[in-house]
């Protein structure tokens, strides 16, 4: 290890002595559920997984939650630890990550009312507004068989090799559950007063900590700001953090918002460290009071930047990041070694991890697709693979071809990457202007820094025809899409007009848009458009005060659980949103995402239609009709009309190609422009790029 003197991260890299031991530096991996954690056969690969991250020098690792019971299970059969037995599996993660220099601590979860399963338990036989299962109340007694099952798991992590734990109190599980009121209705010891719900937790602490002896990191994540109605008051959150640390907890984790909460807490348009003053207040009053336990903030930290500022400005003593360990193991390393910039940072999207998540599928990430995918998908140098140095080009700098002309450089082909425009992205180029997608530019710088590093020959401004193409050996064909055009009576004349635009060229700044917008199509690009003209020159996610004041996030010490009425600003535009299908707008977004987008619409007064058919265009803006009643047509009144109607694939190049003997490969949008995502472009490109 380096001293932490020339770095532009001192106080990131600075360790943290806990008394009977040091962590190498102020990086916690956030716990995150992965999928592997399920059922026996994972743990292989878990190990794998953790011990890159180890290597990649993250001073402590959580693992992703494991019930300390069935009654715990976050759904059936979920990752449990409570035998010998399994302790002995465990070990296997262990010895790996120890033998990376590592640390790691395991995270005991107990879902409570949150369990997809029917076993699930509760302070009260409240159900959850997110599950289907309704909770068993507990007895006294199960309350106590609860208590014993956290210890006991505690102890085996122990046994197997763990570094610590962390009790998950916060996000609305079960400890959470028993601390307010919402959910915990109980009248004996466990309910009433603040003093009764808080008895869990710290009898689970107490007697955790007498179970595993004083050297063994125990965390506490506690929620500090619930965002749900009838939450828990300041007072009773620095009450808790009083009690956790007096009970024997040596780090104290911050939890932002229960699962329920309508609020979003940590996708891409959350501002960056949004909630790290929540923290920061905690730390403050504890402080004062003499209290000088570590607090660990969380939320949407994907930077060295932002983490070292988050800690210069005494937010807190350490940083949480979970997803951007996904996105770059090495994240700490390159931080350490001043290559912050090959950081491959990780856009909050969500695609493919938590949405992963709740498609039972097991997690990965969408900017890098090795992750939770070590032990398969691997990149192999040529020389070591024996295969001859061929001289690819790849044609298209999208996000396909950026992963796949980096990757075969890496592997050490020689790579010629083509692009028609003067800079790399593709389509990033226009997800990156809308607000709440800034950091898509981060995906560009990283794959920007990748070309040099790997050495592939970017020649941008060139748009190749197939005879500039025949001298090489293979050909990437990563063109892309180009957007289907619905065809709709008088379209034509509302273009010559000015008052048809494509999202291109609308998010170009070509065209000029009046008040009334109606948008034609509404997936993922409908939606983004909408929202780019709603906040047009004001990214709320570059705003932070005004994001809160949006979604209605106050402080908890002026309102229990922080939680305040929203207050939108006036939408810019009047706009009506369409497609074709009948049903609920957006039903294909992303499953932890869609439902942000829609809030975020109904707030700005968008209106959604389903089920039209597109009749013509005039003047005076769209005219609709519904279902079969064709000639019963409505006027949308729209100055401006935007196309969104999807996407076909671009690959004129591929049949002139093959005519002349060369050997094309398709990747992303060029091979199939349906349901086309960067996740799909960028996995696609990668494994193609693995297997020449
Ligand atoms: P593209 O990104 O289309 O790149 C193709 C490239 O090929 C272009 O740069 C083009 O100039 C070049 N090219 C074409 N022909 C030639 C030629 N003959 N010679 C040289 N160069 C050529 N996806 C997500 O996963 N999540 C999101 O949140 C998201 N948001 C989006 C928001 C917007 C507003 C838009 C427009 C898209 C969004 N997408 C999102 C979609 C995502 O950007 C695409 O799925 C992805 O870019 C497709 O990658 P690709 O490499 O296949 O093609
Ligand atoms: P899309 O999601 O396939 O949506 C296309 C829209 O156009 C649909 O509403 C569709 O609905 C409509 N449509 C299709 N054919 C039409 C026609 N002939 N006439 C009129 N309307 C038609 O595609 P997209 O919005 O262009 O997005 C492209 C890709 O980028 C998507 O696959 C998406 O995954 C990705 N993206 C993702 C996000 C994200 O947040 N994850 C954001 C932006 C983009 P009807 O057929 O019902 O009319
Ligand atoms: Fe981050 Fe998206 Fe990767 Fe998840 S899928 S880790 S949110 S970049």
């Amino acid at each position: 290890m380096s001293t932490t003197s020339s770095t532009a991260f001192p106080q990131l890299l600075a360790p943290l002595d806990l008394g009977f031991t040091t962590l190498k530096n102020r990086v916690l991996m956030g716990s995150m559920h992965t999928g592997l954690e399920d059922g026996r056969k994972h743990f292989e690969r878990m190990a794998e997984y953790f011990a890159e991250r180890a290597r990649g020098e993250v001073g402590l690792i959580v693992t992703g939650g494991f019930a300390p019971n069935i009654e715990g299970w976050a759904k059936p059969f979920a990752g449990t630890l409570a035998t010998s037995g399994a302790a002995r599996r465990h070990a296997t993660i262990t010895r790996a990550v120890h033998a990376e220099g590592g640390k790691i601590a395991l995270q005991i979860l107990h879902t409570g009312r949150y369990g997809y399963s029917p076993l699930c338990v509760a302070p009260s036989r409240i159900q959850s507004p997110i599950t289907p299962f309704t909770p068993r109340e507990l007895s006294a007694r199960g309350v106590e068989r609860q208590i014993r099952a956290f210890v006991r798991c505690a102890k085996l992590a122990r046994e197997a090799g763990y570094d610590g734990v962390e009790v998950m109190g916060s996000e609305g599980y079960f400890i959470n559950q028993f601390l307010v009121k919402h959910t915990n209705q109980r009248t004996d010891q466990w309910g009433g007063s603040y003093e009764n719900r808080m008895r869990l937790p710290l009898e689970i602490l107490e007697r955790t900590r007498e179970a595993v002896g004083r050297d063994f990191i125990i965390i506490y994540r506690l929620s500090m700001l619930d965002l749900i109605p009838d939450g828990s008051s300041w007072d009773e959150v620095a009450q808790l953090a009083r009690g956790v640390v007096k009970a024997g907890a040596t780090i104290i984790n911050t939890g932002i918002g229960w699962h329920e909460a309508r609020i979003p807490t940590i996708a891409t348009s959350v501002p960056r460290a949004g909630f790290a003053w929540v923290t920061k207040k905690l730390r403050d009053q504890l402080r004062a009071e003499g209290i000088t336990t570590p607090l660990i903030t969380s939320n949407r930290i994907n930077t060295p930047e932002v983490a070292e500022s988050v800690l210069a400005e005494g937010n807190a003593d350490m940083v949480s990041m979970a997803r951007p360990f996904l996105a770059d193991p090495h994240f700490v390393k390159k931080a350490r070694e001043n290559r912050a910039d090959e950081i491959n940072t990780c856009i909050a999207c969500n695609q493919a991890c938590l949405d992963h998540t709740f498609a039972q599928k097991i997690s990965t990430c969408l900017v890098n697709p090795r992750a939770a995918y070590e032990t398969e998908l691997k990149i192999v140098p040529i020389a070591t693979a024996s295969a001859p140095r061929r001289k690819i080009a790849v044609v298209g700098a999208g996000p396909a071809g950026l992963a796949a002309a980096t990757t075969l450089a890496e592997r050490g082909h020689a790579v010629t990457l083509f692009d028609a425009a003067a800079e790399i992205g593709g389509q990033f180029n226009l997800a990156k202007k809308i607000p709440g997608k800034e950091e898509f530019s981060e995906t560009l710088r990283y794959f920007r820094r990748r070309i040099e590093v790997t050495g592939v020959e970017l020649q941008l401004n060139r748009r190749v025809t197939a005879e500039d193409l025949k001298p090489f050996d293979e050909v990437l064909l990563a063109t892309g899409v180009t957007p289907r055009d619905p065809q709709i009576k008088g379209q034509a004349e509302g273009e010559a007009r000015g008052q048809v635009l494509s999202y291109i060229e609308l998010l170009q700044g070509r065209g000029i848009v009046g008040q009334k917008v109606a948008i034609v199509g509404a997936g993922g690009i409908g939606f983004d458009v909408a929202e780019y003209l709603l906040e047009a020159g004001h990214s709320l996610t570059l705003d932070a005060a005004a994001w809160r004041r949006h979604w209605g996030v106050g402080d908890p010490a002026e309102v229990r659980g922080g939680l305040l009425r929203p207050a939108p600003e006036a939408p810019r535009h009047q706009i009506t949103l369409m497609q074709r299908k009948a049903g609920k707008l957006g039903a294909g977004l992303g499953k932890t995402t869609g439902w942000i987008h829609r809030a975020a619409l109904k707030m700005k007064n968008v209106e959604m239609l389903g089920g039209v058919n597109y009749e013509a265009i005039t003047p005076e803006g769209l005219w609709v009709s519904y279902g079969e009643k064709r000639a019963d047509t409505q006027l949308i009144e729209a100055d401006t009309i935007v196309l969104c109607a999807g996407q076909l694939p671009l690959r004129e190049l591929q049949a002139p190609l093959e005519a002349a003997g060369v050997k094309v490969h398709l990747v992303g949008g060029a091979l199939e422009a349906g349901e086309l995502d960067a996740k799909r472009a960028i996995l696609q490109g990668t494994r193609l790029a693995a297997s020449l």
